[in-house]
């Protein structure tokens, strides 16, 4: 956790079954609206990845892509934006995930990045750690380096950043 993860917690809205009973659904607009806080949020990833050198931020479609491209301009590294399938013009390469009801897949145009490449891979949130974890291997299968899988916050009773750990991938969160 971050030193500002209490405080970072404390902008976010919990929304109740949404989008579908049971579900509770951690909204970030608040966060995004408040200066202050998103440069906080900001501030506490470039604290933590600015002396790891990296080549690269992969970013997750589509939440992922506002916390990815400031802090890819703040380290001076690329952007890479892992999205949802179909949304890429080029060729690609993509990972299927199983969702709780069906499947899912993200993709990577096959040009993101150079093979060794030192990449840190960006959410919003770990909810299953499905998507993360999707994305993580089709990083690594494209020959990148997964330095971390980094979010704004992890919700630890669902056991997704322990999948991700267990799969051999490095975690951080903000707040859980
Ligand atoms: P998962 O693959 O189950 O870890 O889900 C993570 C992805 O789904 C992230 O891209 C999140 O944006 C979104 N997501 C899942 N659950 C929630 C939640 N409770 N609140 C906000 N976003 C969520």
């Amino acid at each position: 956790m971050s030193i500002y993860g209490d405080y970072i917690k404390s902008v976010i809205r919990t929304v109740p079954d949404w989008p579908q009973e049971g579900v509770n659904f951690r909204d970030i607009t608040p966060l995004l609206q408040n200066s202050a806080a998103f440069r906080k949020l900001i501030d506490s990833f470039v604290h933590r990845y600015q002396e790891m050198e990296l080549d690269a931020i992969a970013a997750i479609d589509a939440r992922g892509f506002i916390v990815g491209a400031p802090l890819a301009y703040e380290l001076g590294c690329s952007f890479v934006p892992v999205r949802k399938k179909g949304k890429l013009p080029f060729q690609t390469i993509s990972e299927t995930y199983t969702l709780e009801y069906g499947e899912a897949e993200v993709e990577l145009h096959a040009d993101a990045f150079r093979k060794g490449d030192r990449i840190l891979l960006v959410d919003d949130l770990i909810a299953t750690g499905g998507t993360m974890l999707a994305a993580a291997k089709l990083i690594t299968r494209s020959g990148g380096l997964v330095v971390e899988t980094s979010t704004i916050v992890d919700l630890p009773d669902l056991g997704g950043a322990q999948l991700i750990r267990d799969a051999g991938y490095s975690v951080f969160a903000v707040c859980s």
